[in-house]
């Protein structure tokens, strides 16, 4: 990313493709009378990483689901990689499978060992045989550092371990953008960064990726372009330099008064 107005920055992704992979377009969501998503108009280039932040009840993990059709939408639309949404039935599983996601609770299979976990879908949905879908978890588990876990099972991993695991096994569906919705909330503070360091190498390695996250470093370092959402809508959207040292509306300084 090229530094703005004379700005020294290091970034640590490398400045986006301008191919769009997925592009939201008026998109509207109510639960009931609660109007989550307001013509969210949004465009997410091949190899960007967005960290998307605001106030708690804004609609941002809302809008992580939508993407990813864990929430159907009410008007507008999304497509991804070209294809839109929504779609049914055989369609809709491989614009999933596309879609990898990570939430705050690692939701990983409790009953299964840290290896099969991360080959399962690689058999189920992907339709690799066992020993291919194993020699890549074993790969992936290396590359987020927990490869000596693989024969454990989940309880026995710590919180960071298990984020890691799970980013492993989204990791390997081959998905072509990952979300992140809060990957870290529910980590003690020690465990925290391990997580992002590993989300940092996939920005890094030129991975699209959604992070919804209240670390602001991670933004700072990592992010092409932070989304601010507040209320359903999108009140901001610029790069972490310009929004961190001067934001725009009064809602983003608010915010930011509070966490920072
Ligand atoms: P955020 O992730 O920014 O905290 P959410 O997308 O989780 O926000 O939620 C946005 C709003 O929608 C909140 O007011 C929340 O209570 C409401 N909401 C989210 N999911 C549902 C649901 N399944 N049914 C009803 N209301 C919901
Ligand atoms: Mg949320």
């Amino acid at each position: 990313m090229k530094p703005t107005n004379g700005a020294a920055v290091t970034k640590e992704v490398p400045t986006p493709d301008t191919g769009e992979l997925v592009v939201l377009s008026k998109v509207n969501k109510h639960f009931g009378d609660l109007h989550v998503l307001q013509d969210i108009d949004l465009t997410i280039a091949r190899g960007e990483v967005v960290v998307v932040i605001g106030p708690s009840g804004g609609g941002k993990s809302t809008l992580c689901r939508a993407i990813n059709r864990l929430e159907t939408i009410d008007s507008g639309e999304i497509v991804i990689d070209g294809k839109p949404l929504p779609a049914e039935g055989r369609e809709l599983a491989a614009l999933r499978a596309d879609v990898g996601m990570v939430f705050q609770s690692f939701n990983l299979f409790a009953h299964r060992t840290v290896v099969q976990n991360v080959m399962l879908g690689q058999v189920k949905v992907r339709g690799k045989s066992r020993k291919t879908a194993e020699e890549r978890a074993r790969r992936l588990l290396d590359r987020v550092g927990v490869a000596t876990q693989a024969e454990k099972y989940p309880a026995q991993l710590s919180g960071g371990q298990q984020q890691r695991v799970a980013i492993a096994r989204a990791l390997a569906m081959d998905p072509k953008i990952m979300l992140f919705d809060e990957p870290t909330s529910a980590l003690d503070p020690e465990m925290i960064n391990e997580v992002l360091e590993v989300m940092r190498q996939l920005a890094h390695d030129g991975m699209t990726m959604v992070v919804v996250t209240h670390e602001m470093g991670f933004a700072r370092s990592a992010a092409n372009r932070v989304v601010f959402m507040a209320d359903g809508r999108i009140v901001e959207e610029t790069t972490p330099d310009q929004f961190f040292s001067n934001p725009r509306t009064e809602r983003a300084k608010d915010f930011l008064s509070k966490i920072l």
